[in-house]
């Protein structure tokens, strides 16, 4: 794995005692990867991430895993709010959504794929989340087009794996609204957050079928049997 080491200052120490368990993916949402790793190691701009990768599979190490990255923002996952101190982030070079949206290159996956391999094996990572996860209200990355299913398949994460039992199940929740937001706060949602905005961050990491379909901010049967085997796999 080809690895180049950029300093960036923009880093403190975890809370006491706080050790890693979230892996957190981003995408950098500017037009370059020069821009974004300039703003990731400028003083000003306050942002960093332990990692970045461009759309060539560069790897790129900014900060040491160590200390504490600042890519997540204000975010919230199951109770805790200081998710910069709870993870380790990777930015992934794409326009994003503001700039020209695309697939994130076999390349640029494939590094990612290794990265994440290394990181799992010296951390104790139990949650791969994307940003829109954690602060569905004011996050998009890495999105949609995000490749969450081959990343569970090589090991990495999780994929849904509905029971005939959770098809079922699904089928009587989606009428009751309460039931469903308690399961996407069990999960780990910010129960305090826009019910829509929770459903279109579950959908993009879970569903993505429902962008295509238009549905992204509707929970449906199939989104709901996707909820509780997720649940079930995280138990
Ligand atoms: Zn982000």
């Amino acid at each position: 794995m080809f690895f180049e080491t950029y300093k960036s200052l923009n880093y403190d120490e975890r809370s006491d005692g706080v050790v890693p368990y979230i892996l957190l993916m981003h995408y950098t949402g500017m037009e370059t990867m020069e821009a974004a790793r300039e703003r990731l190691c400028d003083l000003e701009s306050k942002v960093s991430a332990h990692y970045l990768i461009d759309e060539d599979g560069s790897i790129y190490s900014l900060i040491p895993e160590s200390k504490r990255a600042w890519h997540a923002g204000a975010s919230y996952w199951h109770g805790d709010i200081d998710i910069n101190s709870a993870s380790i982030g990777i930015e992934l070079v794409n326009k994003g959504h503001e700039f020209g949206y695309r697939a994130f290159p076999d390349a640029q996956m494939q590094s990612l794929l290794e990265l994440s391999r290394k990181i799992m094996s010296s951390n104790n990572i139990t949650h791969v989340l994307g940003h829109s996860d954690v602060a569905p209200e004011r996050k998009a990355d890495p999105g949609e087009l995000f490749n969450w299913q081959w990343l569970a398949e090589q090991g990495i994460g999780i994929w849904p794996d509905p029971t005939d039992e959770e098809f079922e199940q699904a089928q009587k929740l989606s009428c009751n609204d309460y039931d469903v937001e308690r399961l996407f706060t069990s999960f780990g949602y910010n129960p305090i957050a826009a019910y829509i905005d929770v459903v279109t961050a579950f959908h993009r990491h879970f569903y993505p079928e429902a962008f295509i379909n238009g549905t992204e901010g509707q929970v449906c049967a199939q989104s709901m049997a996707r909820l509780l085997s997720i649940i079930r796999q995280t138990r």
